[in-house]
């Protein structure tokens, strides 16, 4: 089936799945590492001169942005699911930019990225991540809690890359590593809850990033799903300058797909915004749920309460 919203982005767009030839980037990246390759790519090209690389601070447990100017400075991170204000970021940082600007951003970031490098006078070239929701800094430390984890007991801290689908890996300044699954676990459970989601995600209604110049996003499809270990990207050409840079780079190896497999691999996440949409109701449920700190407390209290409330989560279609 279509999707009545979602389906009206599809107008110009060229579908492919591949990976970064590099495979230690590969290996790191979220999926398959074609977004940090192309960005790769982007650099040594002479195309981009300042892009965005994150840094983890073990003492706020947060992702930093910073600016960078060669390749060299840029670290794959895998997928943050820390609520971070990347505009705001950009804007106060604007007479830093040189040149040409790259970056990784989510579908509510790219029109305002966009508009802001091109009033300030730079080009720029946008990496748009597909987007089911993101995560206040809440989801990490419920995480931490249930694990029984201290927050001043870690030392590191990556959510997605190292293998496909990976998960959260954690490393204690005992020397101890603990692993999540990002599918099917306590953390899925966390990061579906919606309890931890900013407000905007119940109002979103872009998943593909429809404004960026290339899209990307993890396989969620029968043929990769349960037997991929290594990591590919589904990739999206959205612009000409996107298509150009995907046909002219031989830093990846892409196949065509039909351009429906996008949307195919985010279906249910397509088609619960648009339920937001045309059923306000469950909106206004979730928004409540969100606004009782009680709920919130009860539901993190044990990873048996959280699994209930998965339940009734998807019980209720919310
Ligand atoms: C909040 C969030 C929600 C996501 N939801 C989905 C989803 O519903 N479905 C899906 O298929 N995929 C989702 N993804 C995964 C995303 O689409 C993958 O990052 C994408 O597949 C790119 O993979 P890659 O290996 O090509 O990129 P990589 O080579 O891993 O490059 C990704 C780069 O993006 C940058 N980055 C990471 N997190 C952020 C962030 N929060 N803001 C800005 N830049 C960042 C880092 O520099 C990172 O190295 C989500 C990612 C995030 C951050
Ligand atoms: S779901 Fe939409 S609003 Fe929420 S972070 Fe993703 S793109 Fe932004």
């Amino acid at each position: 089936m279509e999707s009545s919203l979602e389906g009206k982005e599809n107008i110009h767009v060229k579908t492919f799945v591949g990976h970064a030839i590099d495979s230690n980037l590969r290996y790191a990246a979220t999926s398959g590492g074609v977004g940090s390759a192309l960005l790769g790519h982007l650099f040594s090209s002479g195309q981009v001169n300042t892009s965005l690389t994150f840094e983890f601070d073990p003492n706020t447990l947060r992702y930093a942005p910073r600016l960078i100017y060669k390749w060299e400075d840029y670290h794959p991170t895998g997928s943050i699911y820390q609520d971070m204000d990347l505009v705001g970021f950009i804007r106060s940082h604007v007479s830093e930019i040189r040149g040409t600007f790259a970056c990784f951003c989510l579908p509510c970031q790219t029109a305002s990225i966009r508009i802001l490098l091109e009033r300030a006078g730079h080009a720029c070239f946008l990496l748009g991540l597909t987007c089911s929701s993101q995560q206040s800094m809440l989801a990490t430390e419920c995480l931490l809690k249930l694990l029984r984890i201290r927050k001043e007991d870690v030392s590191t801290l990556r959510y997605r890359g190292n293998g496909w689908p990976s998960g959260i890996q954690i490393t204690l300044k005992n020397g101890n590593s603990v692993f999540v699954k990002n599918n099917a676990s306590l953390w899925s459970d966390v990061f579906h809850s919606r309890l931890c989601s900013p407000k905007r995600c119940l109002y979103c209604q872009d998943t593909l990033n429809k404004n960026a110049d290339i899209s990307l996003a993890d396989p969620w499809l029968p043929e990769f799903r349960h037997t991929e270990t290594s990591g590919e990207s589904l990739v999206v050409a959205r612009t000409p300058l996107g298509e150009k840079i995907l046909e002219e780079s031989t830093v990846c190896s892409l196949v065509r797909i039909g351009d429906e497999k996008a949307f195919q691999s985010q279906r249910e996440t397509i088609l619960r915004k648009e339920g937001y949409a045309t059923h306000p109701f469950r909106r206004k449920w979730l928004l409540k749920l969100q606004h009782w700190s009680w709920y919130r407390t009860v539901v993190f209290s044990s990873p048996t309460i959280l699994k209930l409330h998965s339940k009734l989560l998807s019980r209720l279609k919310l």
